[in-house]
């Protein structure tokens, strides 16, 4: 399974990347995940990246390129992958498809995932995330076990410097701008299936696993 998890910030993409990758033991790539590591850690690289994540606007594309192209080349993606969070860009995209031809693979499908806007930003702004595991929670709709607590690993949960208003504005103006363009990219490839993730993690869980049912036979 080589997939492609598309959609605005806020829809849910990471959630139920986690748990396909969980289900169908496939790896799970996210460029927000590895950036926010290197971040963490202070690399060069998360140096660079910071400020234009701070700010909710897209990492230099060569940058993000980098970092996935490595990736794949893991033992860990040859059962498989899910892409949550790239590609976001034409010229991204562009770049997975050379990526992927130089080993003789190809993507099977890309899903759109769809959220009305106004419940994207309710998901965003009540977001909080563990800092050190990522696992992410709501403060209305996915509360931890104890206010304020990873249920995962116990550090604080915090709210991502992205997740605060100004910054959402940005990122959903740069995703309309930027990356809602390969809707139609993937649309004319044949790759592209919508599905409506506007229901709980659960029911999108289900309706998710029958977009993706063809494509574990392969
Ligand atoms: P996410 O967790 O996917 O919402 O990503 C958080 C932030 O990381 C984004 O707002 C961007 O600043 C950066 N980022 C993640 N993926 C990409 C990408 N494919 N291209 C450029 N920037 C990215």
């Amino acid at each position: 399974m080589r997939v492609v998890f598309l959609g605005a910030p806020g829809v849910g993409k990471g959630t139920q990347a986690e748990r396909i990758s969980a289900q169908y033991r496939v790896a799970k790539i996210s460029t927000g995940d590895l950036l926010r590591e290197a971040v963490r850690m202070k690399t060069p690289l998360g140096i660079e990246a910071k400020s234009y994540m701070d700010q909710g606007k897209l990492v230099p594309d060569a940058v993000v390129i980098g970092l996935v192209r490595a990736k794949l080349a893991d033992p860990s993606c040859a059962a498989g992958f899910v892409l949550d969070g790239f590609p976001r860009t034409v010229p991204q995209a562009e770049e997975l498809g050379t990526a992927l031809a130089s080993k003789a693979m190809a993507l099977d499908g890309v899903v759109n995932f769809q959220v009305p806007r106004e419940a994207v930003v309710q998901r965003l702004s009540g977001r909080r995330s563990c800092p050190k595991c990522q696992a992410t929670f709501h403060v209305n709709f996915a509360k931890p076990k104890v206010d304020g607590i990873c249920d995962r690993c116990g550090e604080s949960l915090v709210q991502r410097s992205d997740d605060e208003r100004e910054a959402i504005e940005t990122r959903l103006k740069v995703y309309d701008e930027q990356t809602a363009p390969l809707v139609r990219y993937y649309d004319e490839r044949q790759l592209l299936s919508s599905l409506d993730a506007s229901g709980t993690v659960d029911v999108v869980f289900q309706h998710l696993s029958q977009v993706l049912a063809p494509y574990q036979m392969r």
